[in-house]
């Protein structure tokens, strides 16, 4: 039997999303990506003009947000609809005054109890495979299978700036991305909460250099080696 929870941790922009995606996949597991809810919190807090520095005012917002993820209702490069309160905000929770200020956000307890005890839930269902930066640490620490996945700073900005650029956002140059990603790390390994970590028990990959498939095809080996 495959590992029925999977686990994929790492920094912003590692191709975490992007192989868990392929798994899910092949597997027929659901995939889900719980950097979307820490990003529809910070978006909903910016839409209501919150100040971010405000701890309490965007804690108790996000205990009251109703965050759903669906299969996509529109074929425009989505991987599927990010809902907030019933408002699409799929493409609106990737702007970079999100990247800018999600990881402040993240900071948060108060936010982040709200949103792991809704992950876990979903995660100990099973048959899932789970992105973020705290799963295998946190959210689901009897993950049968956890992976973080690394790559440099300069390849991972590289990436997005790849994507941002399919995307025809002509906004965002690779210096702007590369500092973006380099300060959500610091902030993200930095905080007290939940930390972004490997745990203990975690495979760490490298896949500075490797294609999406060469990546995908040593996970696969992975779970064939659990599963015998
Ligand atoms: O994965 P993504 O880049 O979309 O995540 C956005 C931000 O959400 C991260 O930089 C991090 O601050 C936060 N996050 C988190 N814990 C998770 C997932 C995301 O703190 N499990």
């Amino acid at each position: 039997m495959p590992p029925t929870t999977i686990a994929i941790d790492g920094p912003a922009a590692s191709g975490k999303s992007t192989i868990a995606a392929v798994l899910a996949k092949q597997l027929g597991y659901l995939y889900f990506d719980t950097g979307v809810m820490y990003r529809a919190a910070t978006w909903a807090a910016l839409d209501r003009g919150l100040a971010i520095s405000d701890e309490a005012a965007v804690t108790r917002l996000t205990e009251t947000l109703q965050i759903d993820v669906k299969p996509p209702s529109k074929d425009d490069g989505r991987q599927y609809d990010v809902l907030c309160d019933g408002r699409d905000v799929t493409w609106a929770i990737r702007s970079p005054e999100v990247d800018a200020n999600v990881s402040p956000v993240s900071v948060y307890p108060g936010v982040r109890s709200a949103l792991t005890a809704q992950q876990r839930r979903i995660g100990l269902q099973g048959h899932v495979v789970m992105v973020g930066r705290d799963i295998g640490t946190v959210v689901l620490p009897e993950a049968q299978l956890k992976i973080y996945l690394d790559a440099s700073a300069e390849e991972r900005a590289q990436r997005r700036y790849r994507e941002v650029q399919a995307r025809g956002d002509p906004t965002q140059t690779y210096d702007d991305i590369l500092a973006n990603v380099k300060r959500r790390d610091a902030i993200d390994s930095g905080r007290a909460t939940a930390p972004l970590k490997a745990a203990s028990d975690a495979i760490i990959l490298d896949s500075t250099g490797l294609s999406i498939a060469a990546v995908v095809a040593q996970v696969e080996e992975l779970i064939a080696q659990r599963s015998a």
